[in-house]
C-alpha cells in the first residue's frame, strides 16, 4: 500500500467530517536501533562459511590504519562457485522490518588476468527467520533462505587499502520484512566474485517520542512494509484539550517505514487562558513580551528593559535577548540571557542601529519572541559615554525638566492618539521609561490607573505556581490575612525563604484588588533597600503575595527588643539604608505616605528595607487602628505625617522626608513612640507652634539637626533624600562627627524651633519660645480638667497623686513650671512615667500660654 493509498483508505475509514487536519510532514529525525554491527570489530567474528574454502575471515588495516575484520572471497578462476557466509542468530527485538547496510568492495572482472567467464561483480543477500538459535539451520539454497536482493558493485567511492592500492568502496542498504519470529540469520552468497565484505550493520527504524500539536506521542516502531503507516494515539499535553470536531475520536500520528512521523489526524488545542508555545509543544509557555524600552545607551552599549509577558503561564525563569546589526544579515544574530527584565548589551559599535527581540522562559520552555525593536547606539564614542556617566546633579533639574516636557508631550499625544492606537494598549498607557538622549528615567505606574487591575498585576507581578510555595509558620497578621514564613522552590533554582501574605477567605472583589495592588506596586521596584516581590499566587486559593523574607521583622519592634544594643554607627547604617531606599522610590516618583519604623523590615544582616505599599489602610474605616485617623478616604498616620499633608493632603516626596525624620528619631530612641502619649490633636497643635521632637538620649547632635531639617515647616526647605543619603554617608565615613551629643535634660520635652529656619542656626544651643500665638483651639483635655488629681487620672498617672500633694503641687500654674529634676525630686523614678508627665506638662504650658525659654 503506498502512501497515497494509505491516506485515501484512512480518509475513507474515518470519514471526512472529522479529518479536519491531515497533512504530510516530517516531524523529527527518525531513530535507528542497531541489531548487529561489525564495524570496529577487531577480534574474530566467527560467522559460518560454506564450503570452507569459500569465504574467509581476515584482519586488515583500514584507510586510517585501524585493524578491522572483513570477509573475503576471490575464487574467480574457477567456474561454478556457490560460497555462502552466514551470520549468527540475531534477535529482532520488536522490529517489524530490518535494514541491512553493507560496506564492501568488488574487483572488476576485466581488471584481473586469469578469470573464468563466470566471474561476477555481484553477490546475493538472504535472510531466514527462526524462533531460536537452536533451530535446524537451513540448507544452503534459496527456498529455506529468502532472497532479499542481488547486490551489484557500483564503485561508489574509492579508498586506499593497507597496501596502498586504490579500492572502490560501496555502501548499499537493503531491507526486509515483515518479521514475525524471534530472530533471523543473514546469508551472503557469492557466485564467483572477488570481493571483500568490510562491514555489516543491521538496524530497524522507529519514530521517536514526540510532542506535536499539543499532544504527546509514544516512541513507535516502523511497520513491516516499506510503505506501512503505524498509527500512534496521542495524549493532550497539560492544559490542552482535544479540539472538538464532529466525529472526533482521538489524536493520531503515523510512523512510516523509515521512522518518520506522518499524517496527523485530529489535534489538541490550549485550554482557554493558556498560551500556545511557538512549537506547539506546550501550553504553559509565556506569551510574547509586549514591548521593549531603552533605559540608557552609550556609544558601545544599550540598556533595555521590558515588562513581563501578559500571560506568563508560570514562573519566568529568565529572558533570552536576541539582537543583530540592522545593516547585516539576521542570521548573524547574538543572544544574551538575563534573569531580570533588564539587560545591558555591550560591545556594540557606535552610531549603529540594532534590532532587538526578547522572549521569556518558564519551566516548560521559551515563549515566542517579541516583535523586533530598533535602538541606536550613540555616535561619538567616548565623549558621549563620559557625558552620560557624569550627568551631574546640577544639570539634573534641567534634564528633569526636559524629561518632564517629554512626558507631558507623550501624555498629550497619548490622549490624541488613544482612539487610533487601540491595538497597542501598552504604549497607550503611561510609559515606564522615557529615554532622553541616553538619560533613562523610570517612573512608577499607579496600578489604579489601570481599567482592569488584573492587568497591572500581570504586568508587574510574576504568577507563582502554588506547588512551588511551602507555608511553614504564621509570623504576623496583616490587614488582609495572616503573614507566614515559608519557602519558595522555583523549578531549576535553589529553595529560599520567603514571607507570604495571604488574603483571608470571604474577601470581596474590592478587597482582593486592594490586597493585590500592593504587589503591583512592589513589583515595579528593584532596590536593595526596598522589599523585593517574588510574585503572587492568584490562580489558587488563598491568594498570596510572596516577598523576600526579612528575618528580624519590622524595625520598630526589633529596636524595642534590642534597646541599647547597637552602636551609633550601626544605627546610622540602618538610617542610611532607609534613606537610600527612599531616594530610589522618590526617583521613581513614588510617594510612600506611610514611612514609619513599623513599615521598615530588617533582615539578618541588619539591612533595612522599605515595605508596606498598600494604600488600603488610608481608606478603610477601621476605628480599631488609632494610628490612622481622619475621615473615610483620608486616614493619616498623624505623628509621622508632614503638616501640609495633614492639613490639605499635600503628599509629596518632601512629606516623605518629614516622615523619614520621624523614622530617624524612632531609630535613635530604639522604637519609642513619637510624641509619646500625646494625643494626635496635641501633636498637631505642637507642630503648628513649631515644637519638634527633642534628640533621643545619646543621639549625636548632627543626627538631631538632620531630623530638624526634615521637619522644616516649608517643605521646599527640607532636604532631598539624595542629600540625606550623602549627609549620612559623610557621617559614616567620618564617625568623629557623631561624637557630639545633645544634652540629656531636654530629651523628654518637645523642642521649640527658632523663629528662623533651623538650617541656618543649627549650632545654637538656646531655643527661643515660638513667635506664633497659641492656637485658639487648645488641646481638648485641659479645658475640661479642674484639678491636679483629675489631670493625673487623665494621663493615667493617678498613682502619683500623693507625691504631688505632699510637695504642694496642686495647681496647674505651679505644676506647669516643673522641670525633670522636680519630677524626679518628688519620687517619680520610672523614666517612662517621667516622660509622660513632662510631656503633659509641656502641653499644659502650651495651653496656659506660659512658654519659657528652654535651654538645650
Ligand atoms: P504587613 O501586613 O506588611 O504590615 O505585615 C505584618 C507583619 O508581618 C509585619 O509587621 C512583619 O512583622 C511581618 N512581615 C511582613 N512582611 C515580612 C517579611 N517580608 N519578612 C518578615 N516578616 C514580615
Amino acid at each position: 500500500m503506498d502512501l497515497n493509498t494509505a491516506l485515501r483508505s484512512r480518509r475513507r475509514s474515518v470519514g471526512m467530517g472529522w479529518l479536519w487536519l491531515a497533512f504530510l510532514f516530517h516531524l523529527a529525525a527518525s531513530l535507528e536501533e542497531i541489531l548487529l554491527d561489525t564495524t570496529g570489530e577487531t577480534s574474530e567474528i566467527g560467522w559460518t562459511a560454506h564450503p570452507p574454502d569459500g569465504w574467509d575471515e581476515v584482519s586488515v588495516l583500514d584507510d586510517k590504519k585501524h585493524l578491522i575484520r572483513t570477509f573475503e572471497v576471490c575464487n574467480v578462476a574457477e567456474p561454478g562457485q556457490n560460497n555462502w557466509l552466514r551470520t549468527h542468530f540475531t534477535e529482532r527485538r520488536g522490529a517489524h522490518r530490518v535494514h541491512v547496510r553493507l560496506r564492501f568492495s568488488v574487483r572488476d572482472c576485466a581488471s584481473m588476468r586469469t578469470v573464468a567467464s563466470s566471474c561476477k561483480e555481484t553477490f546475493t543477500l538472504y535472510y531466514h527467520q527462526a524462533e531460536s538459535d537452536k533451530a535446524t539451520l537451513p540448507e544452503w539454497r534459496e527456498g529455506p533462505w529468502t532472497k532479499v536482493d542481488t547486490i551489484a558493485a557500483d564503485e561508489s567511492f574509492s579508498q586506499v587499502d593497507s597496501t596502498g592500492k586504490v579500492v572502490k568502496m560501496n555502501v548499499k542498504v537493503r531491507s526486509f520484512g515483515p518479521l514475525t519470529q524471534r530472530g533471523f540469520y543473514l546469508a551472503f552468497q557469492d557466485s564467483g566474485a572477488c570481493m571483500s565484505l568490510v562491514a555489516v550493520q543491521v538496524f530497524f527504524y522507529k519514530c521517536p517520542a514526540v510532542v506535536r500539536g499539543f499532544a504527546s506521542f509514544p516512541e513507535t516502531f516502523a511497520g513491516g512494509e516499506r510503505t506501512s503507516l503505524v498509527e500512534a494515539m496521542g495524549t493532550c499535553v497539560a492544559d490542552a484539550e482535544e479540539a472538538s470536531t464532529a466525529g472526533s475520536s482521538g489524536v493520531r500520528l503515523h510512523c512510516n517505514g523509515e521512522g518518520e512521523w506522518m499524517v496527523a489526524i485530529g489535534r489538541c488545542t490550549c485550554r482557554p487562558g493558556y498560551q500556545p508555545g511557538n512549537d506547539e509543544g506546550a501550553c504553559k509557555v509565556p506569551s510574547a513580551v509586549p514591548m521593549m524600552h531603552q533605559v540608557s545607551r552609550t556609544a558601545h552599549s544599550i540598556t533595555l528593559s521590558w515588562p513581563q509577558p501578559d500571560q506568563p503561564n508560570g514562573v519566568i525563569l529568565d529572558y533570552l535577548l536576541r539582537y543583530f546589526d540592522k545593516a547585516e544579515d539576521e542570521d548573524n544574530s547574538f543572544t544574551l540571557s538575563s534573569e531580570t527584565n533588564m539587560a545591558t548589551i555591550s560591545n556594540l559599535s557606535p552610531g549603529k542601529i540594532y534590532a532587538f527581540q526578547v522572549r521569556a522562559r518558564t519551566a516548560v520552555g521559551y515563549g515566542p519572541y517579541s516583535g523586533k525593536m530598533y535602538f541606536q547606539t550613540l555616535v561619538g564614542g567616548e565623549r558621549s559615554e563620559i557625558v552620560q556617566d557624569r550627568l551631574p546633579l546640577i544639570v539634573g533639574s534641567a534634564l528633569g525638566g526636559l524629561a518632564f516636557l517629554v512626558i507631558a508631550a507623550i501624555a498629550i499625544l497619548a490622549i490624541i492618539f488613544k482612539s487610533k492606537r487601540r491595538e497597542t494598549p501598552y504604549t497607550d498607557r503611561l510609559q515606564q521609561y522615557i529615554s532622553t538622549r541616553g538619560l533613562g528615567v523610570k517612573y512608577y505606574i499607579d496600578p489604579s490607573t489601570y481599567e482592569d487591575p488584573n492587568e497591572a498585576i500581570r504586568e508587574f507581578a510574576k504568577e507563582i505556581d502554588v506547588s512551588f510555595v511551602k507555608i511553614e509558620e504564621v509570623i504576623g497578621s496583616g490587614e488582609f490575612g495572616e503573614v507566614c514564613f515559608g519557602r519558595l522552590k522555583p523549578p531549576g533554582k535553589r529553595e529560599y525563604t520567603v514571607a507570604i501574605k495571604t488574603l483571608k477567605s470571604g474577601y470581596t472583589d474590592e478587597q482582593r484588588r486592594e490586597f493585590l495592588s500592593e504587589a503591583s506596586i512592589m513589583g515595579q521596584f528593584e532596590h536593595p533597600n526596598v522589599i523585593r516581590l517574588e510574585g503572587v499566587v492568584t490562580k489558587s486559593r488563598p491568594v498570596m503575595i510572596v516577598t523576600e523574607f526579612m528575618e528580624n521583622g519590622s524595625l520598630d519592634s526589633f529596636l524595642r527588643q534590642r534597646e541599647g544594643q547597637f552602636s551609633v554607627l550601626q544605627l546610622v547604617g540602618m538610617q542610611r539604608g532607609i534613606a537610600a531606599g527612599m531616594r530610589y522610590l522618590s526617583d521613581m516618583n513614588y510617594v510612600h505616605r506611610d514611612l514609619a519604623a513599623r513599615n521598615i523590615l530588617v533582615n539578618s544582616n541588619l539591612v533595612c528595607k522599605v515595605s508596606d505599599f498598600g494604600l488600603s489602610r488610608f481608606l478603610e474605616d477601621d476605628a480599631s487602628n488609632p494610628t490612622y485617623t481622619g475621615a473615610l478616604g483620608g486616614k493619616i498616620p498623624i505623628r509621622w505625617t508632614a503638616p501640609e499633608a495633614i492639613q490639605y493632603r499635600k503628599f509629596t516626596s518632601s512629606s516623605d522626608v518629614w516622615s523619614y525624620g520621624i523614622v530617624m528619631w524612632e531609630v535613635m530612641s530604639y522604637g519609642e513612640r513619637p510624641y509619646w502619649d500625646m494625643s494626635n490633636q496635641d501633636v498637631i497643635n505642637a507642630i503648628e507652634q513649631d515644637y519638634r521632637l527633642p534628640p533621643p538620649p545619646d543621639c549625636p547632635s548632627v543626627l538631631h539637626l538632620l531630623m530638624l531639617d526634615c521637619w522644616q515647616k516649608e517643605r521646599v526647605q527640607r532636604p532631598k533624600f539624595e542629600q540625606i543619603v550623602s549627609a549620612l554617608d559623610k557621617m559614616i565615613r567620618k564617625p568623629s562627627a557623631l561624637k557630639a551629643i545633645g544634652t540629656g535634660s531636654t530629651s523628654l520635652v518637645l523642642f521649640p524651633l527658632m523663629e528662623e529656619s533651623v538650617g541656618a542656626k543649627k549650632s545654637q544651643t538656646v531655643c527661643l519660645r515660638p513667635s506664633q500665638p497659641l492656637l485658639s483651639n487648645s488641646p481638648p483635655d485641659f479645658p475640661s480638667l479642674t484639678s491636679a488629681h483629675e489631670w493625673l487620672d487623665a494621663i493615667k498617672m493617678g498613682r502619683y497623686k500623693e507625691n504631688f500633694d505632699q510637695a504642694g503641687l496642686t495647681t496647674f500654674d505651679v505644676i506647669s513650671r516643673m522641670t525633670l529634676e522636680d519630677i524626679q525630686r518628688i519620687g517619680i523614678t520610672l523614666v517612662g512615667h517621667q516622660k509622660k508627665i513632662l510631656n503633659s506638662i509641656q502641653l499644659m504650658r502650651v495651653h496656659l500660654n506660659q512658654l519659657e525659654p528652654v535651654e538645650v
